[in-house]
């Protein structure tokens, strides 16, 4: 059966997919246990990926993938998101955050609501016009909270003439449950016109 209602993580994926074509920059802010980075390091043929994490733990298992599937595309920042701009140079059409701990692995090991901002707010400046912003957001674990509300507090002040934001919850699930921001950067802005 055909679901249009999804988890966040994969209306995520299905938003990303209407935004990229093949050739496009695209960044998952939080690779984790790897699935956004495969996700668009498939859709991105003749693209590049850039996915980070503080954890190498994440870093090296996601090598192993580049050697077996013999991946080419993607490129491993073992830092932390807040720095994107130190290593992303084009402008990306996705940035992918997935907030929280990795799945299986240190939950004591979160993204925190001062790097989190630093990061958005450093994304918000490379994202190709045109192009989204995914952010995945934790309510449910210690800190997770915390962060939600800053996020939330966050994008509510973006100016409306320049992004299109959203927040897709479940209204009729555990008001813990994952909940998806959407932030898209309007085709007709400007960067030069404004600055
Ligand atoms: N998208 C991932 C997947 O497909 O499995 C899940 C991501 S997991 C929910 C969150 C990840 O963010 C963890 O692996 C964690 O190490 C990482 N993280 C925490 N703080 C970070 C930061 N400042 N910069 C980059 N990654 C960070």
């Amino acid at each position: 059966m055909y679901r249009i209602v999804l988890k966040a993580t994969r209306m995520a994926q299905d938003i990303v997919k209407k935004v990229i074509d093949e050739t496009d920059i695209a960044v998952d802010a939080t690779l984790g246990n790897g699935n956004d980075t495969l996700f668009l390091s498939n859709l991105l043929h003749r693209g590049k990926v850039y996915a980070f994490d503080i954890q190498t733990i994440a870093i090296e298992k996601f090598k192993k993938t580049i050697h077996e599937r013999n991946i080419k595309n993607v490129i491993l920042i073992n830092d932390g998101h807040e720095n994107i701009l130190n290593y992303v140079m084009e402008a990306p059409k996705a940035i992918m955050f997935n907030l929280g701990y990795l799945p299986g692995g240190d939950e004591k090991i979160i993204t925190r609501p001062d790097t989190t901002l630093k990061a958005l707010s450093d994304s918000l400046k490379i994202l190709k016009p045109g192009g989204v912003i995914t952010l995945v957001v934790y309510t449910g674990h210690l800190g997770g909270a915390e962060e939600g509300l800053l996020i939330d507090e966050f994008i509510k002040k973006l100016d409306p003439k320049i992004y299109s934001v959203m927040q897709i919850k479940f209204a009729n699930r555990d008001e813990r449950a994952p909940y998806l921001i959407v932030i898209e950067k309007n085709d007709s802005y400007n960067e030069d016109k404004h600055n």
